[in-house]
C-alpha cells in the first residue's frame, strides 16, 4: 500500500487518474493486516487497488464527477465493494471518469482530464479512463470500471492494458450510480490477464438487491489458466470490425494477433455482425433514454448540490440542474426525453429497441458455429485530447465496435496485442464470448501475457 501511495505521489501531477485519494484509511487497513495477519482464505488481502468514482464507497465521498454530486458522501457500499471488502482489498482511491460515465475521453469530468500515461497530450479513452490510467501508471495493479458502451474496454485499450466487461447479469449492480441500466456492467482493469480473472473470481455473482444479476455459479476464472489452449478454437472475424473505418495501423497488430493465434492452432473465418453500422445510433438513443430516466433523481432535494437563490420548487429543480449538469450530461437529457416523448418514440425509441433485438441476433447467428469474435476494441489509438471534444457525433462513432456487446449483453474485453507503428500507441483487441462464457474469453487471452 506504500509503494502504491508513493508511485502515486511521483505520477499525480501529471496523470490526474484520481478525484479522491484514500490515503489514511488505506494505511491503517494495511496495519490492521499486519498486525492481524493475512486471513488465508481471502483472495485480495492487502492488495491495494482502486474504485472508479460512480461506484458508491460508504464515508468516502463519490461524485461520477459532476458538480451535482460534488460532496456526496455514501452512507452505503456497492455490493461489489462489500465482496471486494469481504475479499480483503484496500482501496488507495476513487478514480476520474467522464460525467456519470458519459463519454469515450474522460474530458466531460468535472474535475478536470486525466491524461494518458503513455503520451500525457492524449487521452486515456473513457468513461473509466482515471482507472485505467491509474494502472498503466502503475499506481495499482488493478482498477474497477463501468461499462455502459464500452467504459472498460476502450481505455484498456487506449492504455496497452487489460479490460473486462462481464455478461450482463453478472455483477450486481447495486450501489453502482445509475447510466443505462439495461446496459450498465462493472468491470475492471489489470496489468495482466491472469489479475484479471481473479478479480472476475471475487466480484462476480447473484445479489438480492439487484434482480438483474444472475443465479449461475461462479466458476473459478483462474483454475486451468496456465494449461489452457487455444487448441481447435473456432474464432469469427467480423468483416465490419475490418473496415476502413478502422485505422491501417490497428488493423494490423489487430491481423498479427490472428496469425499468432491460427499458429497455434486456431481457426479463423470471415463472419458478418451485418447491423453493426446500426449499433451507435441505437445505443445512444436508448442509454440516453434510460439516462434520462435514472438522472430524474438528481433534483437539489434529495441528493448533493442545490443551487442558491431559488425562488421556488419548480426554481430549485430548473437552476440545480442547469447549473449542477455539465453539457454532455444535458445533451444526453434532452435527447433521452425527446426519444421517449409521444410524438416521436415509436419513431426512436421503438425503432432502436428492434435494432437492439436483431443485433442480439447477430450474434447468436455467429455464435451457433464460433466460439469466440475477435476484432479490433476501437477504431484508433488514443486521440489527442481536445480532439472529438466539440464534436459529439465523431466522440460517438468511437465506439462503433463495443456498444454492440452490451446491446447484446455478451462479454467482451479488451487485451493488449502490440503497438501502433504510426505512433508507437498500445493497441487493443477485442475479444467477444457467449453469454456467461467469459472462461473462453480468459482462455483465449491468456496466449497474449
Ligand atoms: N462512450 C459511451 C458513452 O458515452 C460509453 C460510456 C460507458 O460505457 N459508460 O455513452
Amino acid at each position: 500500500v506504500k509503494a502504491s501511495l508513493a508511485r502515486m505521489d511521483e505520477t499525480e501531477a501529471d496523470v490526474q487518474a484520481f478525484i479522491t485519494r484514500n490515503d489514511e484509511a488505506a494505511l491503517a487497513k494495511a496495519k490492521d493486516l499486519d498486525e492481524a495477519g493475512i486471513p488465508a482464505d481471502q483472495l485480495l488481502a492487502g492488495i491495494p487497488l482502486a474504485v472508479k468514482d460512480n461506484i458508491l464507497t460508504k464515508g468516502l465521498r463519490t461524485t461520477a464527477a459532476s458538480k451535482i454530486l460534488e460532496n456526496f458522501m455514501p452512507v452505503y457500499d456497492a455490493t461489489v465493494i462489500e465482496k471486494l471488502n469481504a475479499a480483503g482489498f484496500i482501496n488507495v482511491g476513487k478514480t476520474n471518469l467522464d460525467e456519470f460515465a458519459m463519454g469515450s475521453s474522460t474530458e466531460t469530468s468535472y474535475f478536470g482530464t486525466t491524461h494518458n500515461p503513455w503520451d500525457l497530450s492524449r487521452v486515456p479513452g473513457g468513461s473509466s479512463g482515471g482507472s485505467a490510467a491509474a494502472v498503466a501508471a502503475g499506481d495499482v495493479l488493478g482498477a474497477f470500471g463501468t461499462d455502459t458502451g464500452g467504459s472498460i474496454r476502450m481505455p484498456a485499450s487506449f492504455n496497452g492494458i487489460v479490460g473486462m466487461k462481464p455478461t450482463y447479469g453478472r455483477v450486481s449492480r447495486w450501489g453502482v450510480i445509475a447510466f443505462g441500466s439495461s446496459f450498465d456492467q462493472v468491470g475492471w482493469l489489470t496489468q495482466n490477464v491472469k489479475d484479471n480473472a481473479i478479480l472476475m473470481t471475487a466480484i462476480s455473482g447473484q445479489d438480492d438487491h439487484d434482480m438483474t444479476s444472475s443465479h449461475r455459479p461462479v466458476p473459478d476464472f483462474v483454475a486451468g489458466l496456465d494449461e489452457a489452449n487455444v487448441k481447435g478454437l473456432r474464432i469469427g472475424v467480423p468483416k465490419e470490425y475490418m473496415s476502413d473505418a478502422i485505422d491501417a495501423d490497428v488493423r494490423e497488430v489487430i491481423q498479427a494477433g490472428l496469425d499468432h493465434l491460427v499458429s497455434l492452432g486456431a481457426t479463423v473465418d470471415e463472419v458478418s455482425l451485418p447491423h453493426t453500422k446500426y449499433g451507435v445510433p441505437a445505443y445512444y438513443i436508448l442509454a440516453s433514454s434510460e439516462a434520462s430516466s435514472n438522472l430524474q433523481r438528481f433534483d437539489g432535494i434529495r441528493y448533493g448540490f442545490r443551487a442558491d437563490d431559488v425562488k421556488n420548487l419548480e426554481d430549485v429543480y430548473v437552476k440545480t440542474r442547469s447549473e449542477g449538469f455539465g453539457d454532455e450530461v444535458k445533451r444526453r437529457i434532452m435527447l433521452g426525453t425527446f426519444s421517449l416523448s409521444a410524438g416521436f418514440y415509436d419513431a426512436y425509441f421503438n425503432k432502436a429497441a428492434k435494432i437492439r433485438r436483431l443485433i442480439a441476433e447477430d450474434f447468436e447467428k455467429v455464435f451457433a458455429d464460433h466460439d469466440v469474435i475477435i476484432g479490433a476494441t476501437g477504431t484508433s489509438t488514443a486521440f489527442k485530447i481536445g480532439e472529438n471534444i466539440d464534436d459529439p457525433t465523431k466522440m460517438y462513432y468511437n465506439d462503433v465496435l463495443t456498444v454492440t456487446a452490451n446491446l447484446a449483453g455478451v462479454p467482451a474485453m479488451s487485451v493488449p496485442a502490440g503497438f501502433s507503428k504510426v505512433n508507437g500507441m498500445p493497441v487493443g483487441m477485442q475479444l467477444i464470448g457467449k453469454k456467461y462464457d467469459e472462461a473462453t474469453l480468459y482462455k483465449t487471452a491468456y496466449v497474449f501475457e
